[in-house]
């Protein structure tokens, strides 16, 4: 499969509302057991570069994930920015429901509540949300109880340099990372955290990164929920960061945890967050 090859099929989906990308890319490569990934990319608020579709392709996030099931051979990404157009039915033909969305989005109601109260907890079943995922059903419990934390601006705007430490270094999300991540992009703050029941993989280094706050930053984190799975991956506002080895390696890593390709430990740490809240102070406040 060529890139132009890709590119090609890429731009037929974005003309049908529930696109089915590069069925012919997955028949050149079939992925291992079939597994199908629905790539939710519609912005219902704030309009990200990395997900806006233009000359009728798809956006640099899409493509990304879509090439990544292909090379990985581990999944198909149907992608779509039509909520309203997503039935109980549709969802039932995935393992993996993949956000990268901003705010109220146009589910129908029955729909919506399906898929965060019962279709995720299905054994078998994970959600993988990034960046903007957080800033999305801002004022809707269900949705920030299953993906564990809820956007609360960003105090690191895109054109900072960042430097990411991993805690977890045998979870398959996180290994990839190594030691640290230095990187540019926007980086969100939250509320509605509940460190006691996610896994935090990798957090902010305040001592490795200019720009200080007082309390913790997590960057990525994965969750067991009912016996589906959840991981958050708060990177990815800028373009380039979809291009970067390491992030696409995390997210890969992520996606074998979750089809049950490779082990991760998802049991809550919420002495970490407690110990780097305590750290952020002490090094913001110069006293570490
Ligand atoms: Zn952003």
């Amino acid at each position: 499969m060529t890139r132009q090859g890709l590119i090609v099929c890429a731009a037929l989906a974005v003309f049908s509302p529930f696109a089915l990308v590069c069925s012919a890319a997955a028949a050149e490569k079939p992925s291992g057991d079939g597994a199908r990934m629905l790539m939710v990319t519609q912005s219902a608020g704030y309009r990200h570069g990395s997900v806006t579709r233009q000359d009728a392709k798809l956006s640099p996030a899409e493509r990304a994930m879509t090439e990544l099931g292909i090379s990985s051979g581990l999944y198909r990404a149907d992608c779509t920015q039509d909520c309203a157009g997503i039935t109980q039915e549709m969802l039932d033909g995935y393992e993996i429901v993949f956000f990268y969305t901003t705010g109220n989005l146009p589910f129908k109601e029955e729909v919506r509540d399906y898929l965060l109260c019962d279709w995720v907890k299905k054994k078998g079943h994970g959600f993988i949300g990034a960046h903007s995922a957080a800033d999305t059903y801002n004022n809707y419990e269900p949705y920030w109880e299953m993906i564990g934390g809820t956007f609360d601006g960003h105090p690191w705007n895109f054109g900072e340099t960042v430097t990411i430490k991993v805690h977890d270094h045998q979870h398959p999300a996180s290994k990839p990372l190594g030691e640290e991540l230095t990187i540019q992009d926007e980086i969100y703050k939250f509320k509605n955290w509940q460190p006691e029941k996610v896994r935090v993989l990798a957090s902010l280094d305040f001592e490795k990164t200019q720009h200080r706050e007082p309390y913790h930053v997590p960057i990525l984190w994965v969750k067991n929920y009912g016996d589906g799975k959840v991981m958050h991956m708060s990177l990815g506002h800028n373009e380039h960061v979809w291009a970067n080895p390491k992030f696409l390696d995390s997210i890969q890593g992520g996606v074998e945890w979750i089809l049950g390709k490779q082990e991760g430990d998802a049991t809550p740490n919420p002495e970490l967050s407690k110990a780097e809240d305590e750290m952020a102070k002490k090094i913001h406040a110069g006293t570490k």
